[in-house]
């Protein structure tokens, strides 16, 4: 079975509520394993939301909308299915009797406005609210079956789990699962990372995805099979492959500042940072995890030194790597120094030291200083060699 989505609201196309709906019913239908092809909004039109709909139909095979269920004038999804679905609004008496005892359960007259709410497309089957006025309603039509649900969350995400989930699983028998796993790499160019697993992001079941945050990849592994055990033997295979591929790279479920915490506990090592920049990038990565804090025995940050050349940038970020260490009588010291020469293109030179017993480890690479990412970037690089000298050790 085949999915679209259908978020319905003139506040969602202006930016004003975030869709909420939407995300939270593509997680749920990945739980059953309906692979879900295309979500869209749409604001309070009926024309535009009935030509919406007949042109999901034409694709999917389920189709859910979310909001416009509500009593005003500019909810019409009611009056939009009916049209799309060229059905008859019909009128029943027991939905107009339970708003009706909803608002009196509140000590508050019924408003006329609130009948229309009693009405659902002619053949649909009737979702009671018991946590609204509006109720939701399942047309099985020819051309595919539309799930219509009130847009406040609360409500909606109350009926997918108590009606609609229990429709789909044991009427419509959906008991498949998608299972996701999140994988991370480090250290090579998202082009690079493409061609290496161009291969497997082409599958359609597993499928592989990138997506590139801050000099880190997330890999996600999707896989459709009828068990979790099925799908989690699925994901497992194509994990191996994308190991093999990418080596020391893949760091695995953990981020980069996850693993270099772990690092440090399991080889209990303590740190020190010299950072040449006043973003002080190093402390940045370490703080995102607590326990990496641990290890800290002290920071200096020393913007002040403008090495004009990369040679100067590079014996900075040594001999502040060296004296960290020195001072705080820590297992390893870490510099991080930028070049203060930007080239015409905006780039410029980001200097790494590693100080340990053993020596000084040393890396750079040309960043682009007009980024406003930049420091994260140069963050982890200087983590990503950190990780890989702890890791060997
Ligand atoms: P409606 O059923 O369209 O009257 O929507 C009722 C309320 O639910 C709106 O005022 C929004 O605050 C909220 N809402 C509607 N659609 C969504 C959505 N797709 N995601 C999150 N909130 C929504
Ligand atoms: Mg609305």
């Amino acid at each position: 079975m085949n999915a679209e989505i259908l978020a319905i609201g003139s506040e969602l196309l202006l930016g004003e509520t975030i869709d909420t709906n939407s995300a939270y019913l593509a997680q749920q239908l990945a739980a059953i394993g309906i692979n879900l092809f295309r979500k869209s909004v749409v604001g309070d039109n009926e024309e535009r939301i009935a030509a919406a709909i007949s042109e999901a139909l034409g694709r999917a095979d389920l189709l859910i909308c979310t909001g416009g269920l509500g009593p005003t004038v500019d909810d019409v999804t009611r009056e939009a299915v009916a049209r799309a679905l060229q059905r008859p609004l019909i009128f029943h008496q027991h939905l107009l009797d339970q708003i009706e005892a909803r608002f009196r359960a509140f000590g508050r007259p019924m408003p006329q406005s609130n009948r229309r709410q009693a009405h659902v497309p002619e053949g649909a089957r009737i979702v009671e609210n018991p946590r609204g006025t509006a109720p939701a309603f399942i047309v099985e039509d020819a051309r595919g079956t539309v799930v219509v649900l009130p847009g406040v969350p609360s409500e909606m995400r109350y009926l997918w789990e108590n009606a609609i989930l229990p429709y789909l699983r044991d009427e419509r028998g959906e008991t498949g699962v998608i299972l996701v796993r999140t994988l991370h790499a480090v250290g090579l160019g998202e082009s690079v990372i493409g061609e290496l697993l161009a291969d497997l992001m082409t599958q359609t079941n597993p499928t592989l995805g990138i997506s590139a945050k801050r000099a880190q990849y997330e890999l996600r592994i999707g896989a459709r099979a009828n068990s979790r055990a099925d799908a989690e033997a699925m994901i497992a295979g194509v994990e191996a492959t994308i190991r093999e591929r990418l080596g020391a790279n893949l760091l695995g479920a953990e981020r980069l500042d996850q693993t270099v915490a772990r690092l440090l506990r399991e080889r209990g090592k303590t740190i020190a940072l010299h950072e040449g920049v006043a973003a002080a990038p190093l402390y940045h990565a370490l703080s995102a995890q607590k326990d990496a804090l641990a290890a800290l025995r002290g920071v200096i940050i020393h913007p002040a030194d403008i090495p004009t050349d990369d040679e100067a940038a590079q014996s900075l970020a040594r001999t502040g790597a060296v004296a960290v260490r020195h001072q705080w009588r820590a297992d390893v010291g870490l510099a991080l120094q930028p070049s203060s020469v930007i080239a015409a293109d905006g780039f410029a030179t980001m200097c790494v030291a590693l100080a340990h017993d053993g020596g000084v480890n040393e890396w750079r690479r040309r960043f682009d200083m007009r980024s406003e990412d930049v420091w994260d970037f140069a963050g982890t690089m200087a983590f990503d060699a950190l990780r890989q000298y702890l890791a060997a050790l």
